[in-house]
């Protein structure tokens, strides 16, 4: 659209895919849709965009799969019909009353997402915590971020990102393990791949069983068995301790536990190790030596490590390596787990999981859980612990949970072994499902659809991988009858006549939530929109009466969140609990993404551009095991486990280790067929600290189909 034709200024925004943040510039035109740039003055992306990030325009353009107007049935044989938006939450919030009357508050759930502002977030945690309750409040963010949270607080005493992206300017050495950020971050990689063009003597290290595009940049590409994480860590951390390349002055005053540590790191021989893991002595030896030397060193992981059945051990493994070399706290230094979503680290903040209370209080704590109800004026909060996100659906399949509230995701693509998940949503005795657009696999089961604004059509905040807190302008109005999300919560609070949820706009929601963190690890009572509108973005924390971007590092006094101030050294065990391959299914299976689209597609599926780059499903599989099994490059197979089977087509590749096969988790079911759902076959079985499931490990068996 020529510039001439553009009607209103252009507001700022975030991108609303991954957790990297990049700002945009979003215009609307005199034609109603909207135009997208990067923002050339947002510190994180300086004007660039990812391909996913400069077709952005289309979430908001494209109206032709949007919901548009309230629908709901009375019982399950009815078609759902168009209806008012006050006989929707009127309907609904009579049945909420029934089931919590009946069966109790825990009798209802919601189930949210990554992708909600933080606003948001923060209206639904006090609706079920403060004032239905229950603590049944997860979100996906459970199925990516949940054992970095997890590793976080039990090494750090709370969940918190110590460093920022300048950082990566001014670190030499970056142990990059479980992550593909050239695909999945891909704003954030290019600039340390700039760094590293700039200085060649800048060392990388990934660890990841596939090659990646990652690799490409790598000093040494360590192409681990699967699973084996703890393993290697534990090696480099012996050798680091044997080549005298820890900081002992750190271990003594900042860090308690490391003797254990040092007694289990010694338990196998680095040759041992290597074998476990599939790598060779000598490249251990030089991974441990690129760790050990340089004056700042990065650890940068994500869901190769956070989605497992140990993940809250994996996570540890890797922070006792920044721990022992004393790298946290300093420019340059630190570890840094990448968010996949949006606004995860905002879901975070507001203690926006079923373990959690706002601003890092402990929902097992009673002068927290009295805090957060004295400031909320509702009913008491309750000491258990909510329901998780793969318990929820446990729960609706043995019947412990009559009534979910679904928004802003697709879990009938995204939960694990999701046939299971599928029954649970069909024996539900009452769905409510809160989208923008149609994500058929979940909306089919839904009793009430109440269509939602999107990004652009609403204000709010989103915080980033890097505590980074920023304002998202309304550019648009939502099409038909969608409100914003926050708006949909705090009208049903008032059918459920609950006070305390007439916000005049949601600006009055961000400070409520800035003043409940006042005294908090992450105090941001010195923020409002005011200041997001003014400065921009700013990282929490930002107390009252402070100036400027906010706190780039934390732990620069060397001050833990933990009882003694010092950080702890785990001695995690290097134990192995996921399914083990056998002769039935001989082949380990991961999965993950791809570099255009993003989760379940329910909005990268539909911009023709973004299918270009990889457009349909597929396993990818080494070739010596393709030939072994008899199957060539395009061959339909099928991949099949315990729980279900996929068929797509074979990609033969050596970038991927023998023994292991890779499906991508994007899709879903495509006209009625799920055979490309990668997660029929994934195993639900779970950290049990962290609750997040297992998704990079499972037994499989890969065979050529044959037509019965
Ligand atoms: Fe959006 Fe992430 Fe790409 Fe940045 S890197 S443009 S935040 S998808």
């Amino acid at each position: 659209v020529p510039s001439n034709e553009r009607q209103s200024a252009s507001l700022s925004s975030t991108c609303c895919y991954c957790g990297v943040g990049c700002g945009v510039v979003v215009t609307k035109e005199k034609n109603g849709t909207v135009a997208v740039e990067g923002d050339k003055t947002h510190p994180v992306n300086k004007g660039m965009l990812c391909s996913k990030g400069i077709n952005l325009q289309y979430t908001v353009n494209d109206k032709s799969d949007r919901l548009l107007y309230p629908q709901m049935r009375y019982n399950k044989s009815m078609h759902l019909q168009r209806v008012s938006w006050d006989e929707a939450l009127q309907r609904t919030a009579a049945v909420f009353k029934t089931f919590i009357q009946k069966f109790g508050p825990d009798s209802v759930a919601f189930y949210a997402s990554g992708q909600c502002l933080t606003e948001e977030y923060y209206v639904i945690n006090k609706l079920i915590k403060g004032f239905i309750g229950s603590n049944n409040l997860d979100t996906n963010s459970r199925l990516c971020m949940s054992s970095a949270v997890a590793g976080y607080k039990m090494a750090l005493g709370e969940d918190s990102v110590p460093i920022c992206y300048d950082d990566i300017e001014l670190a030499d050495c970056f142990y990059v393990t479980g992550a593909n950020p050239a695909w999945c971050h891909p704003i954030l990689w290019r600039r340390v791949e700039a760094h590293k063009a700039a200085h060649p003597e800048v060392k990388i290290i990934v660890v990841d069983p596939r090659v990646t595009d990652t690799c490409s940049v790598a000093d040494l590409h360590l192409q681990l068995n699967p699973g084996t994480d703890v393993t290697l860590n534990h090696a480099l951390g012996r050798i680091l301790i044997e080549n005298g390349d820890i900081d002992l002055y750190f271990i003594q005053h900042h860090a308690e536990g490391f003797e254990k540590y040092k007694e289990l790191a010694f338990q196998k021989s680095v040759a041992e190790a290597a074998e476990i893991c599939g790598v060779r002595e000598e490249d251990l030896r030089l991974a441990a030596h690129y760790i050990g030397n340089p004056k700042g060193f990065i650890s940068m992981w994500t869901m190769g490590l956070n989605q497992s059945s140990i993940g809250v051990n994996k996570n540890l493994s890797l922070l006792n390596l920044n721990l022992i070399t004393g790298h946290i706290g300093k420019p340059g230094s630190g570890p840094f787990s990448l968010t996949g979503q949006p606004n995860a680290m905002g879901g975070r903040e507001v203690g926006g999981l079923s373990n959690l209370l706002p601003a890092h209080r402990n929902l097992n704590d009673p002068i927290h859980r009295a805090e957060v109800q004295k400031f909320w004026g509702g009913t008491s909060i309750s000491e258990k612990p909510g329901l998780t996100a793969t318990e929820m659906f446990e729960a609706l399949n043995d019947g412990r949970l009559k009534a979910i509230w679904i928004l802003c995701t697709n879990p009938l693509t995204s939960l694990p072994n999701v046939r299971l998940a599928e029954e649970a949503l069909k024996k539900a005795k009452f769905v409510v499902v809160q989208e923008i657009s149609n994500t058929p696999e979940t909306l089919a089961y839904a009793d009430v659809i109440l269509p939602a604004a999107a990004w652009a059509e609403k204000e709010g905040t989103m915080t980033n991988s890097e505590r980074r807190i920023s304002y998202l302008n309304k550019v648009l109005d939502p099409p038909g009858e969608a409100l914003p999300d926050a708006e949909i919560i705090c009208r049903f609070a008032q059918h459920m006549g609950f006070q305390g949820f007439s916000y005049s706009n949601a600006a009055a929601i961000y400070q409520e939530h800035a003043k409940l963190t006042a005294g908090t690890s992450l105090d941001i009572t010195g923020l409002s929109y005011e200041v997001l509108k003014k400065q921009g973005s700013v990282q929490w924390p930002y107390r009252m009466g402070e100036t400027g971007a906010g706190t780039a590092r934390l732990f620069t006094d060397k001050q833990f969140y933990t009882p003694s101030a010092k950080a702890i050294i785990h001695a995690v065990p290097d134990e192995f609990r996921s399914e083990k391959p056998d002769a039935d299914f001989p082949l380990i299976l991961t999965t993950g993404r791809i570099r255009d689209h993003w989760h379940t597609m329910s909005k990268t599926g539909k911009v023709n551009k973004l299918k270009k780059h990889i457009g349909q499903a597929f396993v990818e599989i080494h070739p010596l095991d393709a030939e072994i099994l008899g199957i060539k490059e395009e061959d339909i197979v099928q991949v099949s486990s315990k729980r279900g089977e996929v068929r797509v087509k074979a990609k033969l590749s050596v970038s991927i280790k023998q023994g292991v096969v890779f499906l991508p988790m994007h899709w879903g079911k495509i006209l009625g067929s799920d055979l490309n759902r990668a997660n029929n076959v994934t195993s639900d079985l779970i950290d049990p600290i962290s609750k997040e499931p297992d998704f990079k490990y499972c037994a499989v068996k890969v065979e050529k189909y044959q037509k019965p």
